[in-house]
Protein backbone atom coordinates (compact mmCIF):
# COMPACT_ATOMS: atom_id res chain seq x y z
CA UNK A 1 0.00 0.00 0.00
CA UNK A 2 1.49 3.35 -1.25
CA UNK A 3 2.12 5.65 1.99
CA UNK A 4 2.29 9.46 1.87
CA UNK A 5 4.77 11.87 4.14
CA UNK A 6 5.11 10.37 7.91
CA UNK A 7 3.74 14.10 8.80
CA UNK A 8 0.74 13.96 7.68
CA UNK A 9 0.05 10.05 8.87
CA UNK A 10 1.07 12.10 11.98
CA UNK A 11 -1.34 14.64 11.61
CA UNK A 12 -4.84 14.34 12.85
CA UNK A 13 -8.14 15.56 11.23
CA UNK A 14 -9.50 19.20 13.38
CA UNK A 15 -11.94 17.30 15.06
CA UNK A 16 -14.64 20.34 15.39
CA UNK A 17 -14.52 20.35 11.41
CA UNK A 18 -14.54 16.11 11.11
CA UNK A 19 -17.90 16.71 13.49
CA UNK A 20 -19.38 19.57 11.41
CA UNK A 21 -18.93 17.40 8.37
CA UNK A 22 -20.27 14.19 9.95
CA UNK A 23 -23.38 16.52 11.17
CA UNK A 24 -23.88 17.79 7.34
CA UNK A 25 -23.28 14.01 6.00
CA UNK A 26 -26.39 13.08 8.43
CA UNK A 27 -28.69 16.05 7.17
CA UNK A 28 -27.99 14.91 3.83
CA UNK A 29 -29.05 11.63 4.01
CA UNK A 30 -32.44 13.71 5.53
CA UNK A 31 -31.64 13.37 9.94
CA UNK A 32 -32.91 16.63 11.76
CA UNK A 33 -29.53 17.33 13.12
CA UNK A 34 -28.55 20.49 15.60
CA UNK A 35 -25.01 21.38 15.05
CA UNK A 36 -23.65 22.94 17.29
CA UNK A 37 -19.87 22.00 16.47
CA UNK A 38 -18.49 24.37 13.99
CA UNK A 39 -17.82 27.17 15.97
CA UNK A 40 -18.77 29.96 13.88
CA UNK A 41 -21.35 33.03 13.87
CA UNK A 42 -24.09 32.14 12.50
CA UNK A 43 -24.65 35.54 11.07
CA UNK A 44 -24.38 37.22 7.41
CA UNK A 45 -21.21 39.60 7.50
CA UNK A 46 -22.53 43.36 7.81
CA UNK A 47 -23.09 44.85 4.50
CA UNK A 48 -20.68 47.86 4.47
CA UNK A 49 -17.63 45.09 4.77
CA UNK A 50 -19.66 43.28 1.66
CA UNK A 51 -19.78 47.18 -0.12
CA UNK A 52 -15.90 47.39 0.57
CA UNK A 53 -15.39 44.01 -1.11
CA UNK A 54 -17.07 44.89 -4.34
CA UNK A 55 -15.34 48.22 -4.06
CA UNK A 56 -12.23 46.27 -4.12
CA UNK A 57 -12.46 44.53 -7.21
CA UNK A 58 -14.02 47.35 -9.09
CA UNK A 59 -11.06 49.43 -8.23
CA UNK A 60 -8.63 46.45 -9.79
CA UNK A 61 -7.29 45.72 -6.37
CA UNK A 62 -7.49 41.68 -8.10
CA UNK A 63 -3.34 41.01 -8.37
CA UNK A 64 -0.75 39.99 -5.80
CA UNK A 65 -0.78 41.67 -2.69
CA UNK A 66 2.28 42.40 -1.04
CA UNK A 67 3.11 39.50 0.83
CA UNK A 68 2.25 40.45 4.70
CA UNK A 69 -0.73 42.03 3.45
CA UNK A 70 -1.23 45.99 1.53
CA UNK A 71 0.61 48.62 3.31
CA UNK A 72 -3.24 50.48 4.15
CA UNK A 73 -4.30 47.43 5.82
CA UNK A 74 -1.68 46.90 7.83
CA UNK A 75 -1.59 50.37 8.93
CA UNK A 76 -5.16 50.23 9.58
CA UNK A 77 -4.41 47.10 12.08
CA UNK A 78 -1.61 49.19 13.80
CA UNK A 79 -4.20 51.65 14.41
CA UNK A 80 -6.80 49.32 15.61
CA UNK A 81 -4.16 48.22 18.12
CA UNK A 82 -3.31 51.94 19.33
CA UNK A 83 -6.73 53.21 19.42
CA UNK A 84 -8.48 49.91 21.22
CA UNK A 85 -5.38 48.20 22.95
CA UNK A 86 -3.41 50.97 23.23
CA UNK A 87 -0.42 48.97 22.01
CA UNK A 88 2.33 50.51 19.79
CA UNK A 89 3.11 48.30 16.80
CA UNK A 90 4.96 49.27 13.54
CA UNK A 91 3.01 48.23 9.91
CA UNK A 92 5.92 46.44 9.52
CA UNK A 93 5.12 44.62 12.52
CA UNK A 94 1.90 43.07 11.55
CA UNK A 95 1.36 40.62 9.18
CA UNK A 96 -2.17 39.39 7.53
CA UNK A 97 -2.55 35.80 6.69
CA UNK A 98 -5.08 33.66 5.78
CA UNK A 99 -7.46 33.28 8.46
CA UNK A 100 -6.00 33.29 12.85
CA UNK A 101 -5.30 29.85 11.84
CA UNK A 102 -2.56 30.36 9.52
CA UNK A 103 -1.08 33.34 11.78
CA UNK A 104 -0.50 30.29 14.43
CA UNK A 105 0.98 28.11 11.78
CA UNK A 106 3.26 31.01 10.48
CA UNK A 107 4.26 31.69 14.55
CA UNK A 108 4.91 28.01 15.30
CA UNK A 109 6.80 26.96 12.46
CA UNK A 110 8.83 30.61 12.39
CA UNK A 111 9.52 30.06 15.86
CA UNK A 112 9.63 26.30 17.63
CA UNK A 113 12.41 23.64 16.27
CA UNK A 114 12.08 20.00 16.48
CA UNK A 115 12.34 19.14 20.35
CA UNK A 116 11.50 22.32 21.50
CA UNK A 117 8.70 22.28 24.50
CA UNK A 118 5.58 24.26 24.21
CA UNK A 119 3.38 24.90 27.09
CA UNK A 120 0.13 24.83 26.22
CA UNK A 121 -2.99 24.93 28.93
CA UNK A 122 -6.00 22.61 28.55
CA UNK A 123 -8.67 22.76 27.76
CA UNK A 124 -7.09 24.47 24.39
CA UNK A 125 -8.21 25.09 20.79
CA UNK A 126 -7.91 22.02 18.48
CA UNK A 127 -5.24 23.29 16.11
CA UNK A 128 -2.50 23.92 18.39
CA UNK A 129 -1.48 20.73 19.29
CA UNK A 130 -1.69 19.35 15.58
CA UNK A 131 0.69 22.53 14.61
CA UNK A 132 3.13 22.26 16.91
CA UNK A 133 3.90 18.85 16.32
CA UNK A 134 3.52 19.36 12.88
CA UNK A 135 6.77 21.81 13.52
CA UNK A 136 8.64 19.00 15.62
CA UNK A 137 7.79 20.29 18.43
CA UNK A 138 6.53 18.86 22.01
CA UNK A 139 2.87 20.24 23.41
CA UNK A 140 3.42 20.59 27.09
CA UNK A 141 -0.09 20.35 28.86
CA UNK A 142 -0.76 22.08 31.36
CA UNK A 143 -4.09 21.19 33.48
CA UNK A 144 -6.79 23.07 34.61
CA UNK A 145 -9.93 22.17 35.77
CA UNK A 146 -13.65 23.48 35.67
CA UNK A 147 -12.74 24.42 39.79
CA UNK A 148 -10.79 26.80 38.67
CA UNK A 149 -12.04 28.33 36.26
CA UNK A 150 -9.60 26.12 33.58
CA UNK A 151 -7.51 29.12 34.59
CA UNK A 152 -3.99 28.05 34.58
CA UNK A 153 -1.57 29.62 37.26
CA UNK A 154 1.93 31.22 37.16
CA UNK A 155 3.06 28.57 39.88
CA UNK A 156 1.96 25.83 37.37
CA UNK A 157 3.56 27.44 34.54
CA UNK A 158 6.65 28.38 36.30
CA UNK A 159 7.17 24.39 37.49
CA UNK A 160 6.45 23.54 33.80
CA UNK A 161 9.51 25.74 32.42
CA UNK A 162 12.70 23.72 30.90
CA UNK A 163 16.11 24.96 29.04
CA UNK A 164 13.52 23.54 26.20
CA UNK A 165 10.67 25.89 26.74
CA UNK A 166 10.23 28.09 23.35
CA UNK A 167 6.74 29.34 23.39
CA UNK A 168 3.57 29.25 25.77
CA UNK A 169 0.36 29.21 23.68
CA UNK A 170 -3.02 30.29 24.69
CA UNK A 171 -6.42 31.76 24.25
CA UNK A 172 -8.63 34.23 25.94
CA UNK A 173 -11.19 35.00 25.58
CA UNK A 174 -10.65 31.25 25.65
CA UNK A 175 -12.00 28.31 23.33
CA UNK A 176 -13.57 25.55 24.21
CA UNK A 177 -14.14 26.88 27.61
CA UNK A 178 -15.37 30.41 27.28
CA UNK A 179 -12.54 31.76 30.32
CA UNK A 180 -11.68 35.32 30.44
CA UNK A 181 -8.19 36.18 31.99
CA UNK A 182 -8.26 39.16 34.00
CA UNK A 183 -5.75 42.01 33.70
CA UNK A 184 -4.31 40.84 37.06
CA UNK A 185 -4.16 37.17 35.92
CA UNK A 186 -2.19 38.02 32.97
CA UNK A 187 0.53 40.21 34.92
CA UNK A 188 0.96 37.53 36.70
CA UNK A 189 1.56 34.97 34.28
CA UNK A 190 3.30 37.80 32.34
CA UNK A 191 5.94 37.96 35.28
CA UNK A 192 7.03 34.85 34.72
CA UNK A 193 7.40 35.07 31.22
CA UNK A 194 9.21 37.90 31.54
CA UNK A 195 12.19 36.65 33.27
CA UNK A 196 12.66 33.92 30.56
CA UNK A 197 13.54 35.79 27.07
CA UNK A 198 13.56 33.14 24.80
CA UNK A 199 10.40 31.90 25.55
CA UNK A 200 7.46 33.34 22.78
CA UNK A 201 4.03 34.03 23.91
CA UNK A 202 1.47 33.15 21.66
CA UNK A 203 -1.39 35.14 22.77
CA UNK A 204 -4.64 33.94 20.65
CA UNK A 205 -6.87 37.14 20.85
CA UNK A 206 -9.57 36.43 17.84
CA UNK A 207 -12.50 36.10 20.69
CA UNK A 208 -11.39 39.77 21.60
CA UNK A 209 -14.76 41.65 20.94
CA UNK A 210 -16.97 38.51 22.16
CA UNK A 211 -16.41 39.26 25.99
CA UNK A 212 -19.22 39.55 28.26
CA UNK A 213 -17.15 41.15 31.34
CA UNK A 214 -15.56 44.01 29.76
CA UNK A 215 -12.65 45.40 28.40
CA UNK A 216 -10.66 43.13 26.76
CA UNK A 217 -6.74 42.67 27.98
CA UNK A 218 -3.92 41.29 25.94
CA UNK A 219 -0.63 40.54 27.73
CA UNK A 220 1.26 42.22 25.19
CA UNK A 221 0.38 45.26 27.22
CA UNK A 222 2.70 44.88 29.94
CA UNK A 223 5.85 46.37 28.58
CA UNK A 224 8.56 43.87 30.29
CA UNK A 225 6.81 40.92 27.94
CA UNK A 226 5.97 43.02 24.84
CA UNK A 227 9.46 41.59 22.82
CA UNK A 228 8.12 37.99 23.63
CA UNK A 229 4.22 38.16 22.58
CA UNK A 230 3.12 37.38 19.34
CA UNK A 231 -0.41 38.33 18.78
CA UNK A 232 -3.46 36.19 16.91
CA UNK A 233 -6.62 38.05 15.73
CA UNK A 234 -8.39 38.27 12.84
CA UNK A 235 -11.89 39.41 11.47
CA UNK A 236 -13.70 35.74 11.21
CA UNK A 237 -15.81 35.91 14.67
CA UNK A 238 -15.96 39.43 15.63
CA UNK A 239 -17.24 40.22 12.53
CA UNK A 240 -18.74 37.31 11.43
CA UNK A 241 -16.32 36.52 8.37
CA UNK A 242 -15.52 33.14 8.68
CA UNK A 243 -15.07 32.26 5.43
CA UNK A 244 -13.26 35.48 4.45
CA UNK A 245 -10.27 33.91 5.87
CA UNK A 246 -8.11 37.06 7.05
CA UNK A 247 -6.58 36.75 10.13
CA UNK A 248 -3.20 38.55 11.39
CA UNK A 249 -0.14 38.75 13.75
CA UNK A 250 1.13 41.77 15.48
CA UNK A 251 4.70 40.26 16.70
CA UNK A 252 8.21 41.50 17.37
CA UNK A 253 10.18 42.88 14.22
CA UNK A 254 12.15 39.71 13.74
CA UNK A 255 9.09 37.25 14.13
CA UNK A 256 7.12 39.28 11.63
CA UNK A 257 10.02 39.53 8.75
CA UNK A 258 10.25 35.21 9.43
CA UNK A 259 6.25 34.72 8.93
CA UNK A 260 6.83 37.45 5.71
CA UNK A 261 9.45 34.93 4.51
CA UNK A 262 7.45 31.59 5.15
CA UNK A 263 4.44 33.33 3.94
CA UNK A 264 5.88 34.03 0.58
CA UNK A 265 6.97 30.28 -0.04
CA UNK A 266 2.97 29.07 1.42
CA UNK A 267 0.73 31.20 -0.01
CA UNK A 268 2.30 34.23 -1.19
CA UNK A 269 -0.18 36.54 0.82
CA UNK A 270 -4.07 36.31 1.37
CA UNK A 271 -7.17 37.34 -0.56
CA UNK A 272 -6.69 40.82 -2.09
CA UNK A 273 -10.27 41.48 -1.74
CA UNK A 274 -10.77 39.83 1.62
CA UNK A 275 -7.95 42.18 2.80
CA UNK A 276 -9.33 45.58 1.95
CA UNK A 277 -12.85 44.27 3.25
CA UNK A 278 -11.15 43.16 6.75
CA UNK A 279 -10.09 46.96 6.77
CA UNK A 280 -13.22 48.20 6.69
CA UNK A 281 -14.80 45.69 8.75
CA UNK A 282 -11.89 47.10 11.83
CA UNK A 283 -11.59 51.55 10.65
CA UNK A 284 -14.99 51.57 10.52
CA UNK A 285 -17.55 51.64 13.35
CA UNK A 286 -21.19 50.76 13.47
CA UNK A 287 -23.93 48.74 15.57
CA UNK A 288 -23.25 45.31 14.15
CA UNK A 289 -20.52 44.30 16.16
CA UNK A 290 -22.44 45.09 18.96
CA UNK A 291 -25.11 43.85 18.19
CA UNK A 292 -23.78 40.55 17.66
CA UNK A 293 -21.83 40.55 20.99
CA UNK A 294 -24.86 41.24 22.61
CA UNK A 295 -26.85 38.86 21.16
CA UNK A 296 -24.20 36.08 22.16
CA UNK A 297 -24.28 36.98 25.64
CA UNK A 298 -28.36 36.40 25.83
CA UNK A 299 -27.97 32.96 24.44
CA UNK A 300 -24.91 32.45 26.69
CA UNK A 301 -27.55 33.24 29.44
CA UNK A 302 -30.30 31.16 27.91
CA UNK A 303 -27.80 27.95 27.35
CA UNK A 304 -27.33 28.29 31.45
CA UNK A 305 -30.42 29.09 32.29
CA UNK A 306 -31.82 25.74 30.04
CA UNK A 307 -29.13 23.66 31.44
CA UNK A 308 -28.94 24.42 35.01
CA UNK A 309 -31.49 21.81 35.59
CA UNK A 310 -29.50 18.92 33.72
CA UNK A 311 -28.16 16.23 36.45
CA UNK A 312 -24.62 15.65 36.43
CA UNK A 313 -24.22 18.59 33.81
CA UNK A 314 -21.89 20.44 35.40
CA UNK A 315 -20.12 24.28 33.46
CA UNK A 316 -18.15 27.16 34.50
CA UNK A 317 -19.98 30.74 33.50
CA UNK A 318 -17.77 31.44 30.41
CA UNK A 319 -17.60 35.20 30.33
CA UNK A 320 -16.74 35.29 26.71
CA UNK A 321 -16.17 33.68 23.15
CA UNK A 322 -19.61 31.71 22.35
CA UNK A 323 -19.29 27.59 23.86
CA UNK A 324 -19.80 26.38 27.18
CA UNK A 325 -17.63 23.35 28.04
CA UNK A 326 -19.98 21.39 30.72
CA UNK A 327 -17.91 18.47 32.55
CA UNK A 328 -20.58 15.32 31.96
CA UNK A 329 -18.37 12.65 33.87
CA UNK A 330 -21.24 11.84 35.91
CA UNK A 331 -22.39 9.94 33.05
CA UNK A 332 -19.41 7.34 32.73
CA UNK A 333 -20.56 4.18 33.20
CA UNK A 334 -23.81 4.84 32.39
CA UNK A 335 -26.14 3.00 29.65
CA UNK A 336 -28.92 3.38 27.89
CA UNK A 337 -29.53 -0.57 27.62
CA UNK A 338 -27.48 -0.62 24.48
CA UNK A 339 -24.51 2.23 24.05
CA UNK A 340 -22.21 2.54 27.41
CA UNK A 341 -20.95 5.74 28.26
CA UNK A 342 -16.99 6.02 29.14
CA UNK A 343 -15.97 9.26 27.84
CA UNK A 344 -16.09 12.59 25.89
CA UNK A 345 -16.65 11.01 22.45
CA UNK A 346 -19.41 8.10 23.83
CA UNK A 347 -21.54 10.82 25.05
CA UNK A 348 -20.97 13.33 21.28
CA UNK A 349 -22.04 9.51 19.59
CA UNK A 350 -24.51 9.01 21.89
CA UNK A 351 -26.36 12.96 21.66
CA UNK A 352 -25.99 12.37 17.84
CA UNK A 353 -27.49 9.23 17.16
CA UNK A 354 -29.75 9.69 20.04
CA UNK A 355 -30.80 13.59 20.36
CA UNK A 356 -29.83 14.33 16.74
CA UNK A 357 -27.46 17.34 18.08
CA UNK A 358 -23.99 17.59 17.25
CA UNK A 359 -21.36 18.41 19.75
CA UNK A 360 -17.71 18.39 19.89
CA UNK A 361 -15.47 15.56 22.65
CA UNK A 362 -13.58 17.22 24.84
CA UNK A 363 -10.80 15.11 24.10
CA UNK A 364 -10.20 17.22 20.81
CA UNK A 365 -9.06 20.45 23.48
CA UNK A 366 -7.38 17.92 25.35
CA UNK A 367 -9.57 17.15 27.84
CA UNK A 368 -11.69 13.64 29.02
CA UNK A 369 -14.26 15.42 31.34
CA UNK A 370 -15.81 17.60 29.02
CA UNK A 371 -17.87 17.93 25.51
CA UNK A 372 -18.60 21.52 24.11
CA UNK A 373 -21.21 23.38 22.78
CA UNK A 374 -21.42 25.86 20.49
CA UNK A 375 -24.27 28.52 21.24
CA UNK A 376 -23.77 30.58 17.66
CA UNK A 377 -27.37 29.67 16.87
CA UNK A 378 -30.62 30.90 16.96
CA UNK A 379 -32.33 30.84 20.54
CA UNK A 380 -35.50 28.52 18.83
CA UNK A 381 -32.50 25.85 17.89
CA UNK A 382 -30.43 26.17 20.79
CA UNK A 383 -33.84 25.78 22.60
CA UNK A 384 -35.07 22.89 20.90
CA UNK A 385 -31.21 21.29 21.31
CA UNK A 386 -31.06 21.56 24.67
CA UNK A 387 -34.87 19.82 25.27
CA UNK A 388 -33.57 17.32 22.96
CA UNK A 389 -30.46 16.63 25.17
CA UNK A 390 -32.55 16.27 28.32
CA UNK A 391 -34.40 13.55 26.93
CA UNK A 392 -31.81 11.51 25.88
CA UNK A 393 -29.67 11.77 28.95
CA UNK A 394 -32.36 10.89 31.14
CA UNK A 395 -32.40 7.57 29.17
CA UNK A 396 -28.86 6.82 30.83
CA UNK A 397 -29.15 4.73 33.81
N1 LIG B 1 -8.05 30.49 17.28
C1 LIG B 1 -9.16 30.10 17.89
C2 LIG B 1 -9.16 30.01 19.38
C3 LIG B 1 -10.31 29.77 17.15
O1 LIG B 1 -11.41 29.37 17.77
C4 LIG B 1 -10.26 29.86 15.75
C5 LIG B 1 -11.51 29.52 14.98
N2 LIG B 1 -11.38 28.82 13.86
C6 LIG B 1 -9.06 30.28 15.16
C7 LIG B 1 -7.99 30.59 15.95
C8 LIG B 1 -8.90 30.39 13.67
O2 LIG B 1 -9.60 31.45 13.16
P1 LIG B 1 -9.68 31.75 11.59
O3 LIG B 1 -11.04 31.38 11.17
O4 LIG B 1 -9.44 33.23 11.50
O5 LIG B 1 -8.62 30.97 10.95
N1 LIG C 1 -12.68 27.81 15.53
C1 LIG C 1 -13.83 27.07 15.15
C2 LIG C 1 -14.05 25.95 16.12
O1 LIG C 1 -13.31 25.78 17.05
C3 LIG C 1 -13.80 26.66 13.71
C4 LIG C 1 -13.28 25.30 13.36
C5 LIG C 1 -11.83 25.23 13.13
O2 LIG C 1 -11.28 26.18 12.56
O3 LIG C 1 -11.24 24.24 13.55
O4 LIG C 1 -15.01 25.26 15.97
Amino acid sequence: MRKLADRIERLHESQTIAMARLSRELQDQGHNIISLSLGEPDFDTPKYIGDAAKKAIDDGFTKYPPISGYADVREAISQKLKRENNLDYKASQIVVSTGAKQCIANAVLCCVNPGDEVLVPTPYWVSYSQIIQLAGGVPIYLNTTIDSDFKVTPQQVEKAITSKTRMFIFSSPCNPTGTVYSHDELKALAAVFAKHENIFVLSDEIYEYINFVGKHHSIASFEELKNQVIIINGVSKGYAMTGWRIGYMAAPQDVATACDKMQGQFTSAASSIAQKAAKAAISISTPDRDMMVETFRKRRDLVLNLMKDIPGWKTNTPEGAFYVFPDISYYFGKTDGSTVINNPEDMCMYLLKDAKVALVTGEAFGDNQCIRFSYATSDKLLTEAIARIKVSLAKLK
